[in-house]
């Protein structure tokens, strides 16, 4: 009884949680109340859990000795992680995700195995005939196999997108990859089927052969998608771990498990649904297309499009100060330079001044879902002062000076002027509506899409190269010697 209060309660933690992680003021107090909640579920787990038997867990050396290894490894990890490495963080975290459900997968099969007293040769059809039971038996199989299934592609899949992240690893694709990739997946499913009870016959080797198809299958079909397309994988393989749980919570009948599954498997596919809409491309395109994918990202024509201008420090910070209305568009960049703090200075002396300032941010600027909004939640940022692009959009005609901080294919017109552009149909920031627009970055070099922006070559727009840290700073220092 207090077990399942214990579950209960952890699974409303968890559902808090999610809706607090939904706005950056309450996210950081939504993730303590789910760990918490998952804290209360995993103890409970150890020391009240009982067999039908009435026996419990036991191996307390064991558990107690993996919960400090993980608790010491996971700590020194989110501790030390940038805020531009964070995406190749969750992959790995989620990589394990996906493992911990293909293990439980493995010992519950082999329980199934010692059950029966033949460890390779499981004849299921013989010992539960066409009866209640027997179908019960095929339900726990197909669960086991789902888990094992959805939790080694999400494993080795999350391994390989975390080292294409990182650069470890590289794009790799061969002719007719896709055809390769769909029968190994029908292999998979036809062995899988196979084994939960339409054939009688199934043995464990076939059981371990699923399991390396399974993993093989992972790293084929995050091998060939472009490296910078690597979040929504990602967000992805979160969901099948989310899958994978749910499918662990049914085998022990385990609320909590089940819960937090279904929690992030449906957040997940959410996500990714979330952030294909907002780059205006179908997940298929996704998975099969290789927008972004460095080596093959390409500047159309070749050449630019027209002649650009310069703006000096010392003119920007005369533009700032003596505008009523700054937009702040933060990218890509501003995470790179770690220029979050350098950039909240700013925004407070220009306040000082009486300059109304704002941030515009775009739902993919970064490389991971609220990017933006956690690293200048990061720097203190006022929460109230990020416009969502919608209600950016709407006030950059009344906006006199947009100060683009390495920020490129969200603020690309082409995405509404060109219907050849791999980024045509993307939202972006219209930022060439406000009265001038003053864009940060180091050099001509385009951004994610590897395309050119006609932005920079328009009347409204200057160029300020340079690190955006550096920049910021610089800025600040001249409009204090104003
Ligand atoms: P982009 O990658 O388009 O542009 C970033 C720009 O920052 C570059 O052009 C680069 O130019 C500049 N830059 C890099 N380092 C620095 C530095 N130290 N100081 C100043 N500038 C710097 O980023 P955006 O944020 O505009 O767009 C995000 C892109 O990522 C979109 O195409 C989006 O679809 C994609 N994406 C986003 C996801 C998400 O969930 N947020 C997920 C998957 C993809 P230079 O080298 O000249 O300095």
């Amino acid at each position: 009884m207090l077990l399942t209060i214990i579950y209960l309660l952890a699974s409303v933690s968890f559902i808090l949680g999610l809706k607090m992680l939904s706005n950056p003021a309450s996210a950081r107090k939504g993730n303590r109340i789910a760990a918490a909640g998952m804290g209360l579920a995993i103890l409970g787990t150890i020391f009240l859990y009982e067999e039908t038997d009435g026996t419990r867990l036991g191996n307390y050396g064991w558990i107690f000795g993996g919960l400090i290894i993980g608790t010491i490894v996971g700590t020194l990890a989110a501790k030390k992680v940038k805020m531009t490495a964070m995406p190749e963080m969750v992959s790995l975290f989620n990589g394990m995700g996906g493992a911990c459900a293909a293990l439980i997968s493995i010992t519950e099969f082999n329980h199934m195995a010692e059950m029966i007293h033949q460890p390779h040769d499981i004849i299921l059809g013989d010992i539960f005939p066409a009866s209640a039971s027997y179908s019960a038996w095929v339900g726990q199989s197909v669960v086991i196999l789902a888990g094992l299934i959805i939790g080694s592609v999400s494993f080795s899949g999350s391994v390989i997108a975390w080292g294409k992240l990182n650069g470890k690893i590289h794009d790799f694709a061969f002719k007719g990859q896709h055809l390769v990739n769909m029968l190994l997946f029908l292999i998979i499913l036809g062995l899988a089927g196979w084994m939960a009870g339409v054939y009688k016959n199934a043995n464990l080797t076939v059981f371990y052969l699923i399991f390396v198809l399974s993993l093989l299958y992972g790293v084929f079909f995050v091998l060939p998608i472009g490296g910078a397309d690597m979040p929504v994988v990602i967000s992805l393989l979160n969901s099948f771990t989310g899958v994978a749980a749910a499918c662990g919570g049914f085998l022990y009948n385990n609320k909590a498990m089940l819960t937090g599954g279904i929690l992030v498997g449906a957040a997940g596919t959410l996500l990714t649904i979330l952030m294909c809409k907002a780059m205006n491309r179908s997940l298929l395109n996704v998975l099969v297309g290789s927008f972004g994918g460095g080596a093959t990202a390409k500047i159309e024509g070749g050449k630019a499009p027209g002649n650009y201008k310069e703006i000096t420090l010392s003119d920007t910070a005369v533009l700032l100060t003596y505008a009523h209305k700054v937009m702040i568009v933060p990218g890509y960049g501003l995470a790179v330079a770690q220029a979050q703090h350098a950039c909240h200075e700013l925004e407070k002396l220009l306040t000082e001044k009486g300059v109304e300032v704002k941030y515009a941010i775009h739902p993919v600027a970064g490389r991971m879902p609220g990017h933006m909004n956690v690293l200048l939640a990061e720097a203190d940022v006022d929460y109230d002062h990020l416009l969502e692009m919608e209600t950016a959009n709407e006030q950059f005609s009344t906006t006199d000076v947009v100060l683009v901080l390495g920020a490129n294919d969200v603020v690309n017109p082409a995405a509404k002027t060109d219907p050849a552009s791999p980024i045509y149909g993307m939202p972006i920031l219209e930022v060439e509506l406000a009265k001038n627009c003053i864009v940060n970055k180091r050099s001509m070099k385009p951004g994610y899409a590897g395309i050119e922006n006609d932005l920079f070559f328009q009347p409204k727009t200057s160029m300020l190269f340079g690190d955006a840290k550096k920049v910021l700073e610089s800025i600040t220092t001249e409009i204090k010697n104003l």
